[in-house]
């Protein structure tokens, strides 16, 4: 076994969460994009790579947000994936987490503004 694989995967409660608001996001994609009452295949894949990315963060707990971190631990294909996840599920978890969202989510300014307001 490699070095590597044994590497301890995060479980503080900053990257639980983020797994859990990831996985919400992917749902509410799948459901109104994809219409599937479970998740369908691709985006159950997503949702496995996003929770394997934020356990082997090397940042762990200290993590900033994604969008923000230096390191782009995604390939390019699930950067996209992921990306577009987020613009469509972002104006949703606004309803559902609005303070979650506005910490996590890269939201317009226009729409930041007319919440803060
Ligand atoms: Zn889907």
């Amino acid at each position: 076994m490699s070095r590597a694989a044994k590497q301890q995967l995060n479980d503080g409660p900053k990257i639980r969460k983020e797994k859990i608001i990831a996985s919400k996001m992917i749902r509410i994609y799948c459901k109104r994009k994809h219409h599937a009452q479970e998740l369908c295949e691709e985006c159950r894949n997503l949702n496995e790579y996003v929770r394997t990315r934020l356990s082997r963060c090397k940042f762990g707990d200290e993590k900033t947000a994604c969008a923000k971190c230096p390191i782009h631990c995604y390939t390019p294909v699930y950067r996209q994936k992921i990306k577009s996840v987020m613009r469509f599920s972002g104006p949703w978890m606004l309803l559902y987490h609005p303070l979650e969202s506005l910490k996590h989510i890269p939201i317009p300014e226009k729409i930041k503004k007319s919440i803060s307001r």
